[in-house]
């Protein structure tokens, strides 16, 4: 399943979970977010440059190092922290 980046529209207003951005991973049916899973806040997915492809343990790294949360979805609204 694909990994999508989101990011708080409104940086001012939005916790500490989105206000650095977070990932998601959502099956390709699935709508995309509109609001943080915490605050309600609203969020915009972030656009991946395409051809830039790295493994989901890259991506992991990435998302650590940049201090994203990495998140499943384990049932309808509802998020399991992995790490
Ligand atoms: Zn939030």
């Amino acid at each position: 399943m694909p990994l999508y980046v989101y990011e708080a529209r409104d940086g001012h207003k939005s916790c500490p979970f989105c206000q650095g951005g977070f990932e998601v991973t959502q099956r390709l049916s699935e709508d995309r977010l509109e609001k943080c899973p915490k605050c309600g806040n609203p969020v915009f997915r972030v656009i991946q440059a395409p051809g830039l492809t790295h493994s989901q343990t890259d991506l992991h790294y990435r998302a650590k190092r940049a201090g994203f949360h990495t998140l499943k979805k384990v049932d309808h609204g509802t998020f399991e922290k992995l790490y």
